[in-house]
């Protein structure tokens, strides 16, 4: 009877306890805009790190044998698709793991190619994670991965996700009520590289870039001599710098055309704790309030 006591004191003080970092699922997002999202969900049951850290360019990742390491240690890796992670097949058949692939943005509709600011590149845009609404679809994927992964957290995964994407619903009402307050002939801008498509889809501000969807790309003499054009033209008063892009392009762009800097937008990567973007949220709220802040009249 006492033996038995103490056992079930032992299990549930088991169940109770928080998972030591050891018992941690181990979890490898490949950016760290994914890497805040596996977080916000992994809660303290998962150890998540990103492979393209902080102000990082994903578009020109290069991986290390310690990356190799990681993805072999991880048992589950989280992936954007969307042909964001070119690189990806090569690293995962290299380091030999085991891991569970997951795709991030399965289920969102990728952008039609076809839009207005495409810039001869035909792949389907990456950077779904712009439209708040889309970034609740990668929640609910991330979830379900980490559920198949480690069913004992099944409750925990679910509450943090409810709580999360409570609070993406209310990041994306407030990107409504910030491009709202915009004068609407005012809501045009140019970039770096064309990363903010699906923000364009979703709150209604017009993005043009010189470089295409992967900053990879060189942007050409024509691209630059269209944007020019452009931004005269259609009186686009404001360019943004980005984070993970060279800004030569661009200052060049603004001497040229006098639109104003409006200031560094932050595309494909957090910044570091210290920087104005050091999560998801905190990036599309600091982006929707610098957008506003340059437009308004
Ligand atoms: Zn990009």
């Amino acid at each position: 009877m006492f033996a038995r006591r103490i056992a079930f004191i032992l299990l549930a003080l088991v169940a109770a306890a928080p998972a030591a970092a050891q018992d941690k699922i181990r979890a490898i997002a490949s950016f760290s805009i994914l890497a805040d999202l596996v977080k916000n969900v992994g809660g303290d049951r998962v150890d998540v790190a990103p492979l393209i850290g902080p102000n990082g360019n994903a578009h020109v990742y290069e991986s290390s044998p310690a990356d190799s390491r990681r993805v072999a240690d991880a048992k589950v890796v989280v992936v954007n698709g969307l042909g964001f992670e070119g690189w990806l097949g090569r690293l995962v058949k290299a380091s030999g793991t085991k891991a569970a692939i997951v795709v991030a943005s399965a289920g969102v509709s990728p952008r039609s190619s076809a839009s207005e600011t495409r810039l001869g590149d035909d792949k389907a845009d990456p950077h779904a994670w712009q439209s708040v609404a889309n970034a609740k679809r990668y929640v609910s994927n991330i979830r379900d991965a980490l559920i198949k992964a480690d069913p004992a957290g099944e409750g925990a995964y679910k509450a943090n996700a409810v709580a999360y994407q409570a609070r993406l619903d209310a990041l994306d009402r407030e990107v409504r009520d910030v491009v709202a307050g915009i004068p609407a002939d005012r809501r045009r801008v140019v970039t770096s590289h064309n990363a903010f498509g699906y923000f364009q889809d979703a709150y209604g501000v017009v993005f043009s870039a010189p470089q295409g969807m992967s900053s990879e790309a060189e942007a050409s003499a024509r691209d630059v001599a269209r944007i020019i054009g452009q931004i005269r033209n259609e009186r686009i008063s404001a360019v943004f710098l980005e984070n993970v892009t060279d800004a030569r392009l661009l200052k060049l762009i603004a001497a040229e055309t006098g639109a104003r800097i409006g200031g560094t937008l932050y595309s494909d990567a957090l910044t570091d704790a210290n920087g104005p973007a050091p999560s998801y949220v905190d990036l599309i709220r600091h982006n929707v309030r610098e957008l506003a802040a340059a437009l308004a009249k």
